[in-house]
């Protein structure tokens, strides 16, 4: 009996060889722009990378507040598994993070979140505020260059991209308190543990 035709056994890509991924030929033939791609998925994970670090900072001068320091340790953990989970995905694509992390840090997509002065809790939730609609407009773009054509890379920015969302919510909630005594809940629900965030850790299973 004739073997069914198998039209997706061979392609472009010589059998064994390792020049070429085929993860990549096939988003280039959908129209994705790979080379771009993997320098945006650069700029945006040292953003959150960069992200991680600042918030550190930003956390420990919120004493006093405890509750702001929970919601911001949230936020910390998951900018850095945001960063964990994106990497390899870079690396998928043929690209590299900078082997310099100095070169890392300065083309971070998204301002440096220093630590403002004065160091007041409405100043610091002010800079956790823009620091978190810096990343919802970096992952809406990767979102839009990768939607329809690359769902791999789209999966993982959209699930980046609810995180960050909710964390604006987060931080409008308590600088709306901090600095207007304005009330506006952002539905924040607490984390099984801080930073258990449950699209980008947890690959999409909440497990309080
Ligand atoms: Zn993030
Ligand atoms: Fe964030």
């Amino acid at each position: 009996m004739a073997a069914r035709p198998k039209p997706h056994a061979t392609g472009k890509t010589k059998p064994g060889d390792i020049s070429e991924r085929v993860g990549v030929v096939e988003l280039e033939k959908r129209g994705v722009n790979v080379k771009e791609l993997i320098e945006k998925l650069i700029d945006a994970a040292g953003a959150e990378f960069t992200t991680y670090y600042y918030y550190t900072i930003l956390r420990m001068h919120l004493a006093g507040h405890e509750d702001y320091k929970e919601i911001c340790e949230d936020a910390r953990l998951e900018d850095r598994a945001h960063f964990e989970l994106i990497t390899p995905r870079i690396y998928e694509l043929g690209g590299s993070i900078p082997h310099d992390i100095r070169e890392f840090a300065d083309r971070a997509g998204c301002p440096d979140a220093y630590l403002p002065n004065p160091p007041t809790a409405a100043a610091i939730l002010q800079v956790l505020l823009e620091a978190e609609r810096c990343a919802i407009r970096t992952w809406s773009e990767v979102c839009d260059l990768t939607f329809g054509k690359d769902p791999r890379t789209y999966d993982m920015a959209s699930r980046i991209l609810q995180e960050e969302t909710e964390h604006e919510a987060w931080f409008i909630e308590l600088l709306g308190k901090e600095r207007d005594g304005k009330i506006i809940p952002s539905g924040h629900f607490r984390r099984g543990n801080p930073g258990d965030a449950p699209y980008s850790k947890n690959r999409g299973f909440y497990n309080p």
